[in-house]
């Protein structure tokens, strides 16, 4: 069954045994949960999208495994207009979700460990490729979704994985077995983990001959024995559960959700090993899935930017403000610095390259800089929004104040807006804005910013290994005709 709906994906994760906490408490239906429910439809969204006509090149693709059409999050990037086609599908998903849609991080591990995987056999004699290429057509032909996890916990930051005093704290293999080996450890801020049907472990820094227990990649699904998951807090989050608070939790439909999973000795067949020792390849595959991500942000940071400066266009009509050429210069400016992140997105994409294995890799030096700015805009962003927005955003009274007859007339009179604009349209805007801003969103759209694929020193020790300084001094040479 190719190309899940909505719903089919829906009714897919009802029936994982799924081994969840939040709160302090076990979650036994994670689908028909409020807090976690938006998370889900972010990704039901990824599902809706490939049926429609209108974005089915944008959504779907011709798997060079199988010649079938697929899912584009399952998709190997063919040539470097997939990797432009990816960019600009998680530009639309974050317009349509204002959230962190959490399919990436699956697709961008597939390309990574697809490509590694065939280098490692080729200078080994292991199968891994095979292996993957197996594991892959199953998530095609599904249409699953898988949680690509990259993040060990790390623990003293100085010491390799095999030197820390507790050996776990970097996710490792305890056993090996005739017929697979048993893996203890964990990965942190695991992107959409509860709406996964897989997970997809991979190395998380670059190894020496001494961590070959933690040279280890595979998948397994997400509901394997031994698998624990505690899901993060996000600021605001139980204002879900509150009654009549709709207006209050700003996106009321999407989000995204992060959680620590657990690994307790999981048992990991053969044919779904990956990678199982071979410490050289660690930091191939991890600068291939970085450098994927890096490249993902310059589409899906840009697509909830989108809202978040329509929002403030909004609020700016609302409050009768559109004449002032300040405001209508810091929309410039949010616009300018979005449209920067997109072309970045696109430039690393456009000058991408095909790896050995025969699927597209984006240019790595470019993707960097898109990363790089993408830890500062989206603040710069947020920050201009804040300016336009006003106090209001954060001094507004709750939904429930609004519909008490006692207080809800003193909030009409008084916070209506220009021309007529209700108080409640207001109060919708400036509670999207606090959402993308400080609540929930601010998750994805400004500390991910910041750390996610990476915090901004690994894009700066990247473009300064890529940047070919060498090279522009023989330019600079040349110009100022000076002979050594
Ligand atoms: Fe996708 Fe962006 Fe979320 Fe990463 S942060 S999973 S690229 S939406
Ligand atoms: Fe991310």
């Amino acid at each position: 069954m190719t190309l899940m709906t909505g719903e089919q994906y829906l009714e897919s994760i009802r029936k994982l045994d799924l081994n969840v906490y939040m709160l302090g408490k076990k979650i036994e239906n994670v689908v028909d949960n409020p807090i976690l429910r938006p998370s889900l439809n972010s990704v039901k969204a990824t599902y809706e999208l490939a049926h429609k006509s209108e974005y089915e090149d944008l959504m779907t693709a011709k798997s060079i495994l199988t010649g079938e059409k697929v899912n584009r999050f399952t998709h190997l990037h063919a040539n470097t207009e997939d990797l432009v086609k990816k960019v600009k599908m998680q530009r639309l998903l974050g317009q349509k979700t204002a959230s962190c849609f959490q399919r990436c991080v699956g697709m961008d591990a597939f390309n990574s460990v697809f490509s590694t995987t065939y280098e490692v056999d080729q200078n080994n004699e292991t199968h891994y490729h095979e292996n993957f290429k197996d594991f892959l057509k199953y998530v095609q032909e599904k249409d699953l979704t898988v949680d690509g996890a990259m993040t060990d916990p790390k623990g003293d930051r100085s010491l390799p994985p095999s030197k820390q005093k507790d050996e776990d704290l970097f996710l490792r293999v305890v056993e090996r077995r005739k017929d697979g080996v048993i893996v203890r450890g964990a990965k942190v801020h695991q992107t959409g983990i509860t709406n996964s049907h897989e997970v997809l472990v991979m190395p998380t820094i670059a190894m020496k001959p001494d961590d070959k227990d933690y040279a280890i990649s595979f998948a397994v699904p997400t509901d394997s024995e031994g698998i624990t998951i505690i899901v993060g807090r996000q600021s605001c989050d139980t204002r879900k559960i509150e009654n009549n608070a709709d207006i209050d939790v700003g996106n009321k439909e999407y989000g995204g959700m992060e959680a620590l999973v657990v690994f307790e000795d999981v048992f990991v067949p053969n044919d779904r090993i990956f990678l199982n020792g071979e410490t050289e390849f660690a930091g191939m595959m991890v600068e291939r899935f970085a450098g994927y991500h890096r490249q993902s942000y310059g589409g899906c940071k840009v697509g909830v930017g989108d809202v978040l400066i329509g929002s403030s266009a909004l609020i700016t009509e609302y409050n009768g403000i559109t004449k002032a050429s300040h405001i209508k210069d810091k929309l410039i400016e949010m616009s300018h610095l979005n449209e920067t992140l997109y072309a970045c997105g696109i430039a690393c994409s456009a000058e991408g390259h095909k790896t050995k294995s025969g699927n597209y890799q984006i240019d790595l030096l470019l993707a960097n800089v898109c990363k790089q700015n993408v830890t500062r805009f989206p603040y710069e962003i947020a920050r201009l929004a804040e300016d336009i927005a006003g106090g209001l955003m954060v001094t507004m009274p709750s939904q429930k104040d609004y519909e008490n007859p006692v207080t809800g007339k003193f909030m009409e009179k008084y916070f209506k807006g220009a021309n007529g604009v209700s108080a409640k349209k207001r109060m919708k805007v400036f509670r999207l804005i606090e959402n993308l801003t400080l609540g929930t969103a601010a998750v994805g759209y400004r500390t991910e910013s910041m750390h996610g694929a990476g915090s901004p020193q690994a894009q700066r020790i990247m473009i300064g290994r890529q940047s070919n300084i060498e090279q522009k001094k023989e330019l600079a040479k040349a110009i100022a005709r000076i002979e050594d």
